[in-house]
């Protein structure tokens, strides 16, 4: 166990130092994300699992019709690890970005004051249960919402890694994650054939798509799909809908001589957002607007493509 953690650090800084000699507009957010994840790395979430949520002749039905494996009721977090984690990030992201003091000093202050809880917190962002206190509404919500995503990922990715053998990629054809039921942030050319591979903002579960397919409304027409990328980075595009008008950021693993880490290629092309944007689309899982401030904006010589 030590030597997989060990081996995923360091092909984290392997990609980060990449990325920082390539995109040195990205290195203060580079170094806040690198010590998100070796915080996760080292939170060791205990997950028990439901008999029933295992039983393999249902997660071949559920898969078979369209269902994630695990429905929002049926999903775990370890709620003490999250919550120790969720403190160290709120302290990595008061001293690594001054500009969010504030707005940390808040969030600690409501949970100290009891104006809100963290396994309420949890409920809420994980099942979409409950509500925030309405007099809690000066709170930095893009911040706590991505803090409590970071603190609870590593539970999900505990249980998505039990349960990952049960999903026949074979029978499932939806644009959502086969394991919890969340849109992919992210997705990744690979292999020969150039593969393609949706990811989990949630889970971190990786899956295979259909290469000429919109995840969010399943558009599957050519001619409203197509995508954009920068002529100096070919290694990412942007695929665009234009039915449902949304997009997702790709990376083309066979381009790269670093593996891929999905959450850090998000981080270190919030640029490519912007240009999304900029181009009328719409992104389900955008970090952008937390990061604004560390963002280069404007791009010179943008492709527009069919796939
Ligand atoms: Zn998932
Ligand atoms: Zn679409």
């Amino acid at each position: 166990m030590e030597e997989i953690k060990n081996a995923e650090a360091e092909a984290i800084e392997k990609r980060i130092e990449k990325i920082k000699q390539e995109r040195s507009s990205y290195i203060p957010l580079l170094n806040f994300f690198q010590k998100v994840l070796s915080a996760q790395i080292g939170s060791s979430p205990h997950i028990t699992i439901d008999e029933d949520d295992v039983r393999a002749d249902l997660a071949r039905t559920k898969i078979q019709e369209g269902f994630p494996l695990l429905s929002k009721e049926q999903i775990r977090v370890d709620g003490e690890s999250a919550h120790q984690l969720f403190l160290t990030l709120c302290q990595i992201a008061e001293k690594e970005n001054r500009g969010l003091e504030d707005a940390i000093k808040k969030i600690r202050g409501a949970l100290h004051d009891k104006k809100m809880h963290f396994q309420e917190l949890v409920e809420l962002w994980v099942k979409g249960k409950g509500s925030l206190n309405p007099e809690l509404d000066s709170l930095h919500l893009p911040l706590l919402s991505l803090l409590l995503q970071y603190s609870v990922q590593p539970s999900l990715k505990a249980v998505a890694s039990r349960l990952k053998d049960l999903v026949n990629e074979e029978l499932w054809t939806r644009g959502y994650c086969p394991i919890c039921g969340s849109f992919p942030f992210i997705a990744e050319m690979r292999g020969e054939g150039g593969e393609r591979i949706f990811h989990c903002p949630s889970c971190s579960h990786a899956w295979k798509g259909r290469r000429l397919f919109c995840p969010f409304c399943e558009n599957t027409e050519a001619q409203s799909l197509r995508y954009l990328y920068l002529e100096k980075e070919s290694e990412y595009r942007i695929d665009l809908c234009d039915q449902c008008k949304r997009y997702i950021k790709t990376v083309d693993a066979r381009k790269l001589d670093t593996p891929v880490i999905p959450g850090l290629e998000d981080i270190a092309t919030l640029h490519l957002d912007i240009l999304a944007e900029e181009n009328g689309f719409h992104s389900v899982n955008s970090m952008r607007k937390l990061f604004a401030d560390h963002t280069p904006s404007r791009q010179k010589g943008v492709k527009r493509r069919k796939p």
